[in-house]
C-alpha cells in the first residue's frame, strides 16, 4: 500500500508573526520556513508503517510519498520528508498563496495518478489554520475520513482510527482508501540524522506545476484584513483577598 503524504511548507512554528503594515498579511520576507508540524508527524507514521513501530507491522505501507505544493523552496520540506524516511516526493510548483480547495483538487488528481491506500495529512495548516484540505480532499476522492487521528491501527484493508473529541475519544473504523488528519499526540516525529539527511539528496522529487493537473489555482476567496491580536495586559499579585474585591469592583469592572 502506498501512503501519501501531503507536507506544507509555513513560517516556523518557533517564530513570531508580524503582519505587513498595510495589514494584506502576514511578513514571511527573511524568515526562516518549516514543515508543518502536523504534517512533520504525519510524515512520522507513514514511515513507522513501512519500517515498523508505533503499533504497524513492518511493510503496511510499501511506499511513503511527500508532496507538496508550493514555491520552489517547498522542495526543501519534501527533502526533509525524505530524510525522515519518505520515498520520492512530488513538488507542484505555484508562486504565491494556494487555497485549501486548490489543494484539495491538486491532491485529488495526484491520489488518481498513484492510487494510494491511504493519505494521511495534518489537521491544520499553522499558517492559516483553515483545517479544510483533508475533508475537501475526502469529499473530492469519495472516501471515507477519519480526522484528528491520535492512534491509528490497521488490519485487513481497514484502519481503525482514535479521535481526540470533546470529553473523550472516539475510534472510527474506516474501509481503506481512505483520508486520515493527524493531532498533536498521534506520535513523537524524529530528527532526521545526518546520514539520513545525505541520503535523501538522492531520493527523486518529481517537479510539476498545477497546469498539470488541470487545476486553476487562481484565489477564490479575498482577505480583507490581517491584524495583531490585542496586547494582553500585564498580571499582578494582590496581598488580601480584601484588595482582590477591590479591584475586581474598581478597576476590572466586573463585579
Ligand atoms: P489546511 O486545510 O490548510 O489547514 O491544511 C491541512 C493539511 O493539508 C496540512 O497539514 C497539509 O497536510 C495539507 N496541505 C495544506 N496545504 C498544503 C500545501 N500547499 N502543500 C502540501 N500540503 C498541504
Amino acid at each position: 500500500m502506498k501512503v501519501l503524504v501531503p507536507v506544507k511548507r509555513v513560517l516556523d512554528y518557533n517564530l513570531k508573526v508580524r503582519v505587513k503594515p498595510d495589514q494584506s498579511g502576514v511578513d514571511l520576507s527573511n524568515l526562516k520556513m518549516s514543515m508543518n508540524p502536523f504534517d512533520e508527524i504525519a510524515v512520522e507514521e507513514a514511515v513507522r508503517m513501512k519500517e515498523g513501530g508505533g503499533g504497524h507491522a513492518a511493510g503496511a505501507a510499501s511506499e511513503v510519498i511527500a508532496v507538496s505544493i508550493g514555491p520552489q523552496q517547498a522542495q526543501e520540506t519534501i527533502r526533509t520528508a525524505l530524510a525522515m524516511g519518505a520515498d520520492r516526493g512530488i513538488l507542484v510548483q505555484v508562486d504565491g498563496d494556494v487555497e485549501p480547495l486548490a489543494v484539495a483538487k491538486i491532491l485529488k488528481a495526484i491520489c488518481d495518478a498513484e492510487q494510494p491506500g491511504l493519505v494521511i495529512l495534518g489537521k491544520q495548516a499553522i499558517d492559516d489554520d483553515s483545517n479544510q484540505t483533508g475533508q475537501m480532499l475526502a469529499a473530492l476522492l469519495d472516501w471515507p475520513q477519519a480526522t484528528f487521528a491520535s492512534k491509528i491501527a490497521l488490519s485487513d484493508g481497514k484502519a481503525a482510527v482514535t479521535r481526540e473529541v470533546d470529553g473523550g475519544l472516539q475510534t472510527l473504523s474506516v474501509a481503506l482508501p481512505a483520508i486520515v488528519t493527524t493531532d498533536l499526540r498521534l506520535n513523537e516525529p524524529r530528527y532526521a540524522s545526518l546520514p539520513n539527511i545525505m541520503k535523501a539528496k538522492k531520493k527523486p522529487i518529481d517537479m510539476k506545476t498545477a497546469a498539470d493537473y488541470g487545476v486553476d489555482v487562481a484565489p477564490r476567496l479575498q482577505v480583507v484584513k490581517v491584524a495583531e491580536p490585542a496586547k494582553r495586559q500585564g498580571g499582578a499579585k494582590v496581598k488580601t483577598v480584601q484588595e482582590l474585591v477591590e479591584k475586581l469592583k474598581n478597576e476590572a469592572g466586573v463585579l
